[in-house]
């Protein structure tokens, strides 16, 4: 937690982050390129460099990945996510847990625990 907002307000750990990828576009003059389009896609591509960690590999080897390599990549997908939810005004933090709370109902503990049904097939 810092406190940088000049109103002695403690500022989270996600409005940093914000604040730190959107100094870094906006000192490179990147912003023109930041569409809604190419952020979705630079997302959706750093995913597929998450992935691609684990193509072939089965077990022990795809549950022990290099943890420098899937930190870079988990940053990648993360701050593109950010970026894109900055864009559009959409408070992280509050989006993450409205889903969390979404998803408590469609997945009630008492339907859901220790099974990996999809929600319109559990009983
Ligand atoms: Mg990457």
């Amino acid at each position: 937690m810092i406190m940088d907002n000049g109103k002695n307000k403690p500022v989270g750990d996600i409005e940093e982050i914000t604040k730190a990828l959107l100094a870094f576009r906006d000192e490179r003059d990147w912003e023109q390129f930041h569409t809604s389009k190419d952020l979705a896609l630079g997302l959706s591509i750093e995913a597929g460099e998450l992935n691609e960690l684990f193509l072939w590999k089965q077990g022990q080897e795809a549950e022990n990945p290099n943890l420098d390599r899937l930190g870079e990549e988990l940053a990648d997908v993360i701050s593109y996510a950010f970026l894109l939810a900055s864009k559009h005004g959409l408070d992280v933090k509050e989006i993450v847990l409205n889903k969390i709370a979404s998803n408590a109902r469609k997945y009630p503990v008492e339907k859901a625990k220790g099974n990996a049904t999809k929600y319109f097939d559990l009983k």
